[in-house]
């Protein structure tokens, strides 16, 4: 026996028959059904029950927004509107998709620096929140309303003074491109209420990837903190309040699921206390991954096994190129597995240590690193677990030109 670290245990997905189980069909059956490896499967159902039990385990009356840029497949989009509160988006493409899914534009917010004139254009048209990145974006955003003569809805996304400890990537917290900083909110809320621009509230996201219900917990307080400090130089009520998300979920071996309880417990009596202090404020969480990362895998098919040196390599026609992330070149430090199975041997025998490696003349084209899994020969399929988020769209395609991956909702 070894005391290697494993990955934490996955059931999102029944396993029949050793055969992994993905929207009800084997992924031979689904490999046949799609046309082509490799591709994407999301799993509208294990999305469902992922946002019902979210809800199950928060307090109520807080509000769950899906930050698009996780997964934008529109097919994903229309399925995740339909069990959500609000879409929050991050370019004028994630836009469209948005309003095509039907979604109310009072329930969208643009977040992310740089937003370009047109983008502005796009949002103040059609009516959404737009989470405001600087001063300057500010300025541009009532020259664009006055020229459409439409009073832009507006939201002031607060670099905070603190930052979300352990964070897979931090966003805040001393000099960030995200956000204005705290201290020149104040200016920035008094030009607001000198506008007659619609003052929806704060956007207080301080980090993400986050596996630490005493971090998620610290960051959560100190945000409603902030935001009442703030307040108080607000032009008026806060509609809303977006205090970030941050929920992590196990990607690699030694990681534990994160712990709801505890932050949940934490959440309760600050609602009630944000109801005391700020009136009937939407208290909104933005989540990406947290809601579609663990309902999606990638699926590829072995193309040649060899032998070199001691160590076999089942090479696969995926790769990087497909799921960047997997490849452990889409910020992490040091190289860790995600989850891999071989579709059809999820937990039987025979069993070989391999690396599944993707076609690319690249050293970085690994998917699995010396990894024990269900043998696999030529013509198998390979599935890399945890793929619903960053992947198809975080993925450098035309890298080495090969064809792109399809994806399907099933
Ligand atoms: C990327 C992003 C998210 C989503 O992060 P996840 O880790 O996928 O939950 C939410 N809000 C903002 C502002 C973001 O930039």
């Amino acid at each position: 026996m070894s005391d290697k670290p494993t990955h934490a245990p996955l059931n999102q997905f029944p396993i029949v028959d050793d055969a992994l189980v993905v929207g009800g069909m084997t992924l031979r059956q689904l490999a046949a059904q799609v046309g082509q490896t490799p591709f994407y499967a999301y799993d509208r159902e294990a999305m469902s029950r992922r946002v019902s039990e979210l809800r199950e385990a928060l307090p109520e009356g807080v509000s769950i927004h899906y930050a698009m840029k996780a997964n934008p497949m529109p097919a994903v989009v229309d399925h995740m509107a339909g069990l959500v509160d609000g879409l929050d988006v991050a370019s004028l493409g994630e836009l469209r998709v948005a309003l095509d899914s039907g979604t109310p534009a009072a329930e969208i917010s643009f977040a992310g620096p740089g937003k370009g004139d047109t983008e502005l254009k796009g949002a103040i048209a059609a009516g959404i929140t737009l989470n405001l990145e600087s001063p300057g974006e500010l300025e541009r955003a009532l020259r664009i309303g006055e020229t459409l003569g439409v009073a832009p809805r507006v939201a002031v996304r607060v670099n905070p003074d603190f930052e979300l400890k352990s964070s897979g990537m931090k966003m805040s917290g001393g000099p960030k491109p995200f956000g204005i900083d705290a201290e020149q909110v104040p200016a920035v809320l008094k030009r607001i209420g000198e506008s007659g621009a619609h003052f929806r509230g704060f956007h207080i996201f301080s980090g993400s990837q986050n596996l630490r219900p005493e971090s998620l917990i610290e960051a959560q307080n100190a945000t409603f903190e902030l935001a009442y400090r703030l307040a108080d130089d607000a032009p008026g009520a806060l509609e809303m309040l977006n205090i970030g998300g941050g929920f992590g979920i196990p990607y690699f071996p030694g990681e534990q699921r994160l712990d709801l309880g505890p932050v949940s417990e934490n959440l309760a009596p600050r609602l009630d206390e944000c109801k005391a202090r700020l009136g009937e404020t939407e208290v909104v969480i933005e989540l990406g991954r947290y809601l579609v990362a663990e309902a999606g895998v990638y699926v590829c098919e072995v193309v040649d096994k060899k032998e070199s040196r001691g160590t076999t390599y089942l090479v696969t026609n995926g790769g990087l190129h497909h799921h960047l992330a997997a490849s452990g070149n889409f910020g992490q430090i040091i190289r860790k597995n995600y989850p891999v199975v071989t579709a059809h041997r999820v937990n039987g025998s025979p069993r070989e240590t391999v690396s599944v490696i993707g076609p690319l003349c690249t050293p970085l084209d690994i998917l699995g690193d010396k990894m024990e899994l269900g043998a696999a020969d030529m013509g198998d399929l390979m599935v890399v677990l945890q793929s619903g988020a960053y992947g198809f769209t975080a993925s450098p395609h035309l890298f080495l030109s090969h064809p792109a991956p399809l994806q399907v909702l099933v």
